[in-house]
């Protein structure tokens, strides 16, 4: 379902949520609008509180990428899946490492779900580098690794994967129109970079071939959230 989904949409920000407590992260949400964006939720927020903030979130009108990177045995990912799509959300993703017959058994179980959320890939992680991936016995070139598990999590049937916004052109071309392709290390032209290293600015990642932008810090370390949020759609045109 999730490729129709995707066809004129013009809410491509997904606003990163990375807060400890659910107060803080409900306090950014209720200054943002739902046609604006739509929100994530990753490891240490859900690890913290739980269901019950993806439910207050959704119930704000809010659509929720489920960022829990699944990655375990077939039977135990399925079943994660299931539970993740039964809470409304609107994308979860699992690791491509985990291999075709558990992203298989992620996509079945997603088709099974009522809600049927997005099935997202990630490849590697973009925290390591060439020797990380030596001492777990990947001996290719990152680019060559992220390239190798890209075909396979496609060819296992999921719907897309993040990427950084530097791969989107050459994934976008190689795999076509209707695969999703989410992409963090956003950061508009002169906001502060942090941690992350090869960024692209809003429109940048959008003409690359981006479906949805994750974007953290440039809106929720903003002084005024709501006008940086205001700034990159416009920025993006849509
Ligand atoms: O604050 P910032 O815009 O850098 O946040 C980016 C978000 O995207 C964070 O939640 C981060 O964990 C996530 N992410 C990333 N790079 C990846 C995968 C996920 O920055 N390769």
């Amino acid at each position: 379902m999730g490729r129709e989904h995707l066809i004129d949409d013009k809410n491509r920000v997904v606003v990163a949520l990375d807060y400890p407590t659910a107060k803080e992260a409900i306090n950014l949400a209720e200054q943002l609008d739902p046609k604006d964006c739509r929100l994530k939720v990753g490891k240490e927020l859900f690890t913290r509180e739980g269901p019950a903030v993806v439910e207050t979130l959704r119930n704000k009108g809010f659509d929720i990428f489920l960022d829990l990177k699944f990655h375990d045995i077939p039977n135990t990912t399925a079943a994660a899946c299931a539970a993740a799509a039964d809470l409304g959300v609107w994308m979860i993703n699992v690791h491509a490492l985990g291999g075709r017959r558990m992203m298989e058994a992620a996509r079945n179980a997603v088709d099974k779900s009522n809600q049927q959320p997005l099935l997202i890939g990630v490849t590697i992680l973009t925290s390591m580098a060439a020797g990380d991936l030596l001492e777990i016995g990947l001996t290719d070139q990152p680019v060559n690794e992220v390239a190798r598990l890209a075909g396979l999590a496609k060819n296992s049937g999921l719907d897309g994967l993040v990427c950084s916004a530097h791969e989107a052109t050459s994934m976008r071309s190689r795999f076509g129109s209707d695969f999703i392709l989410v992409t963090p290390g956003i950061r508009p032209a002169g906001v502060e970079k942090g941690d992350q290293r090869r960024t692209m600015t809003p429109i940048e990642a959008l003409n690359s071939g981006a479906s949805y932008l994750v974007i953290g810090r440039p809106i929720s370390c903003a002084d005024n959230p709501v006008k940086a949020l205001k700034n990159i759609v416009v920025e993006l045109g849509l």
